[in-house]
């Protein structure tokens, strides 16, 4: 296997992380020290161990971090009143809500309670609609963890066919509104496409998201594409329990000029992007409470 076929998402990962301790001390230094939050409610496991991870990344980039761990049976008032207050408090920079959220909890309206200016998962209508405006807002982690793969490996990607294949609000949609914002055209294949097969073989860039293991091999791509895989499904590979994407990785290799393996490609990508909107958020903050600073010293 050529390692330069391989794009290295724990490499690219460090590079973002150390531009994110770089960027925590500037802010130290101008006295404001970046915190983000994080709420957990109910007991679900992989919630647990992915709150625990994001936790020790904070804490490594430098970036203080508050956990909130409600029990099962919290109330959606209480959890909104929760948020409200983080909302409120102004050495908090970053507010994440992980998900998924008790039945009795209606997401839509917990993810709306989050101020957008702390919506470090850029799930908040407001941001969503930025994106599709082209606007510099807070953008969701992954896709923008996937874009910058796909820059560092080929650099400006004006003129290329993206094809997205999924489009769900965390991982396809903003995909796609970032892959338009950086020139590219842009095809969006779903469980309804015609011949998601053959839009895919026309693709410069393709990136799959949909949840299938090994759904795409190689006769689905063309000569030359660059793959980003953000499938992550647990498969039994005889009797042996395993991470596979969702590109069959052994019949792409040969076609690709590049691609993510599954696991250490799109994943640690993810949580890397977490901190960098979390510093970006405390930076832009910081920036709005001085120009308000200023304009109330006019009157
Ligand atoms: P999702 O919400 O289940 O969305 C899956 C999408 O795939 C849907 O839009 C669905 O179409 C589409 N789809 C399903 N079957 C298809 C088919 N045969 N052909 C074409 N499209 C098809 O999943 P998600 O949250 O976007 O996650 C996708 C994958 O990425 C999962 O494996 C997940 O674990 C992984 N993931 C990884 C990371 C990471 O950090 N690496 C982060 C998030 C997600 P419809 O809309 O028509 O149903």
């Amino acid at each position: 296997m050529s390692p330069l076929k391989l794009i290295d998402g724990k490499v690219a990962a460090a590079e973002v992380l150390q531009q994110v301790r770089e960027d925590v001390r500037t802010l130290k230094a101008d006295g404001i020290e970046p915190a983000l939050a994080v709420i957990l409610v109910g007991d679900d496991p992989a919630s647990h161990v992915y709150v625990r991870n994001k936790i020790l990344r904070a804490e490594e980039a430098g970036i203080r971090s508050l956990e909130y761990r409600l029990p099962a049976t919290t109330r959606e008032t209480e959890l909104l009143a929760l948020i409200g207050t983080l909302n409120d408090d102004p050495h908090v920079h970053g507010l994440l809500l992980q998900l998924p959220l008790p039945p009795h909890i209606e997401e839509t309206r917990a993810l709306q309670a989050i101020a957008p200016s702390k919506d470090v998962d850029g799930f908040h209508s407001e941001n969503v609609g930025g994106l599709s405006q082209g606007r510099d807002v807070l953008t969701p982690c992954t896709p923008s963890g996937c874009l910058y793969l796909l820059e560092q490996t080929l650099g400006d990607l004006s003129g290329k066919h993206a094809v997205v294949i999924g489009r769900s609000n965390i991982v396809g949609k903003p995909m796609a509104a970032l892959l338009l914002k950086a020139h590219c055209s842009v095809t969006v294949v779903h469980s309804r496409s015609a011949d998601a097969k053959a839009l895919c073989q026309l693709a410069d860039i393709v990136i799959a998201a949909v949840g299938r293991p090994r759904l795409i091999d190689g006769s689905w791509l063309k000569e030359g594409a660059v793959v980003i895989d953000v499938g992550i499904n647990r498969i039994d590979d005889n009797g042996r329990s395993r991470l596979v994407g969702d590109v069959d990785f052994d019949s792409a290799l040969p076609k690709v000029a590049a691609i993510t393996p599954v696991p250490g490609g799109v994943g640690p990508m993810t949580i890397a992007f977490l901190m960098k909107n979390t510093v970006a958020a405390a930076r832009q903050q910081a920036l709005s409470s001085q120009s308000e600073a200023v304009c109330l010293s006019t009157y």
